[in-house]
């Protein structure tokens, strides 16, 4: 809307200075010399007129020009047109008419002072006539002035939170970049994020989440100081621009952190949001810069990735950025697009670690992904796996996965030797997400012509986080067909027992951090043995992962009557021949 404004304002404008130098020629060509009619034609677009004799004073002035100040004509007539001027004084002015006289014509913008004091722009055309006077026609352009600064508002600032916008935050970082290599001192860029805004956003619609923006906003600004810049910088993400600070670099980091570590405080105040309170935290990633040559793009980036990690760390904080830092996020960068290389080019390959029963008969196995690397060799998960869900490749690794090993049980399936194993594959809480999770184990298994009663599913506690609902709802879908599940690293996540007694699993897996300490550890002998009598109470069986001794064995297996064990002892995980040679 403000834009429309603005763009018929100009139009009107246009328009006026066209009938405007019309009226100026046809005034020229004729030297109509104080014509009532011209002074009457002209009143009659509201345009001011004068008459000036060589040193300023009024010779004449029409009616235009009185309402446009708010002075009478008389009062006009006694005075000099110095008095209506900000800075020019009497002599200034003679000069310039001088000048005209000779020239004949000179324009310009003015701004005249009002009888109430407010201020009145002007577009001044002055007009040499004859060798002793000057005819002055003034346009009042106030409404243009208005438009033009309405446009620069919203080219430069956040119409929703009224900051500067990415744009004009440029503006003053560069400002401020070449002010710190001026003047010694340090700046710091700000990079603040909100955390979950989204949640609130597609949980209570976006006129809150709106609301919640401007009153940050508002909070943001009350925390800095004259000079600094607070901006908007697109979505939740603000930006500030601090200057001005010790040329000390330990002093300025120090200050830069108490005004953070101020913001947060202020940010993790309630806010009142129409009908509802609600409490955010933020997420902050600090650049400090001074007279080495530093690029906008480079400070940004900087506290970019300060602010990434900070989010990393459990967001709520601050983080300074530091050169290791981006060392290691480079180094991220790359083994990501490396991993989805290994996607498209077969690097991964699929390990497979026995599972025994108490008899040490090999019932199954557990599928382990590994990455054949070109350079570093045999990559484990553990280095990739978190790297893989956070970019979302998990979904597309899982689904390689899944699909290897349901083709390795159709192999399985043709010899006596290995058809009745069960494979165990790991599945990520961000596969189960997905909405078509079912459907996709479900199309997986048809075209592979795998049994579904040798697949089991492990998932993490994890899962728990999430729409129970849900997840109850996919896993019920899946163990109709026969897929079975079992809980992976079972005690070491949040398990609420009411809905793990609701999930339909068959197996807890007890985690192996209890396992290797179980010989030293009474602790960790109560927390197996309660693991086991809870599988037994719900009616499930348990697995005991990472058994390595025969000491562990005998005492889970022989002494508390755990089903089944998984570990060195029995196997590590091996390539699928590997596996099929120790059954032979
Ligand atoms: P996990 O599912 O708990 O797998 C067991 C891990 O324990 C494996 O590590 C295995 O090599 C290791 N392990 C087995 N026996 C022993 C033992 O006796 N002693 C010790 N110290 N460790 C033992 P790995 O293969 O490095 O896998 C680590 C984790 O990576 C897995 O933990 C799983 O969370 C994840 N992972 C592996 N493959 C996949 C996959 O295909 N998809 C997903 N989403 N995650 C996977
Ligand atoms: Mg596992
Ligand atoms: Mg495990």
């Amino acid at each position: 809307m403000a834009m429309d404004f603005g763009s018929a304002a100009i139009y009107a404008a246009i328009l006026l200075n066209v009938l405007w130098a019309i009226w100026i020629g046809a005034l020229q060509v004729s030297r109509i010399r104080q014509s009532r009619h011209a002074e009457k034609a002209i009143d009659s677009v509201g345009s001011g007129y004068w008459v000036l004799d060589a040193s300023g004073r009024f010779v004449d002035v029409n009616a235009a020009y009185c309402r446009m100040v708010g002075y009478t004509r008389k009062q006009i007539l006694a005075m000099h047109i110095a008095d209506f001027e900000a800075v020019a004084t009497r002599e200034g002015i003679r000069k310039q008419i001088e000048r005209i006289l000779q020239k004949g014509q000179e324009r310009f913008e003015t701004r005249h002072k009002r009888s109430n004091g407010e201020w009145v722009d002007l577009e001044v055309t002055v007009t040499a006539v004859g060798k002793h006077q000057v005819i002055v026609y003034l346009r009042d352009i106030s409404e243009r002035k208005k438009a033009a600064i309405e446009i620069n508002q919203l080219a430069l600032y956040d119409p929703l939170t009224a900051l500067p916008n990415r744009r004009l935050l440029q503006d003053r970082l560069q400002q401020a970049l070449r002010n710190a290599t001026r003047s010694k001192h340090h700046g710091a860029l700000l990079f603040i994020d909100l955390d979950h805004f989204k949640t609130l956003n597609d949980t209570q619609g976006h006129a809150k989440g709106d609301d919640l923006l401007r009153q940050v906003a508002q909070r943001l600004v009350s925390c800095v100081r004259e000079g600094d810049t607070v901006a908007r910088f697109g979505g939740d993400e603000f930006v500030m621009v601090l200057v001005r600070l010790s040329p000390d670099a330990t002093e300025a980091a120090a200050e830069v952190r108490s005004i953070g570590e101020k913001i947060l405080i202020q940010l993790g105040q309630g806010f009142r949001l129409g009908d509802l309170d609600h409490t955010t935290t933020a997420s902050m990633g600090i650049s400090l810069f001074s007279n080495q040559a530093v690029s906008i793009e480079d400070v940004l980036r900087q506290a970019d990735l300060a602010m990434y990690k900070s989010k990393a760390a459990g967001r709520n904080g601050l983080r300074f950025f530091d050169p290791g830092m981006q060392v290691a996020i480079e180094a991220r960068m790359a083994l990501e697009t490396d991993l989805r290389n290994a996607l498209l080019s077969q690097q991964l390959v699929l390990h497979y670690q026995p599972q025994a029963d108490r008899h040490r008969r090999i019932v199954g196995a557990e599928a382990l992904v590994r990455w054949q690397h070109p350079r570093l060799g045999l990559v484990m998960p553990t280095q990739f796996i978190p790297l893989a869900e956070e970019s979302g490749i998990i979904l597309q690794l899982g689904q390689w996965v899944l699909e290897a090993a349901c083709l390795q049980l159709v192999q399985w399936a043709t010899q006596a030797r290995t058809s009745a194993l069960v494979l165990a594959v790991n599945v990520s809480v961000r596969q189960l997400q997905q909405p078509d999770f079912v459907e996709q184990v479900l199309d997986v298994l048809r075209r592979t012509g795998a049994n579904p009663g040798k697949l089991k599913l492990e998932l993490t506690e994890s899962i728990l986080v999430s729409n129970v609902e849900d997840v109850i709802a996919k896993m019920s879908a899946l163990k109709a067909v026969g897929v079975s599940f079992s809980l992976d690293d079972f005690g070491t996540g949040y398990s609420s027992l009411a809905y793990l007694s609701r999930l339909p699993i068959d197996q807890l897996k007890i985690d192996r951090t209890f396992v290797a300490n179980i010989v030293a550890s009474a602790n960790a002998v109560s927390i197996c043995v309660a693991v086991i009598s809870l599988a037994r109470s719900l009616n499930l069986n348990v697995v005991a992962e990472g058994v390595e001794t025969e000491e562990q064995f005998q005492l889970l297996a022989c002494v508390h009557q755990c089903d089944y064990v998984q570990g060195y002892l029995i196997g590590h995980p091996l390539p699928a021949d590997g596996l099929q040679a120790m059954l032979d």
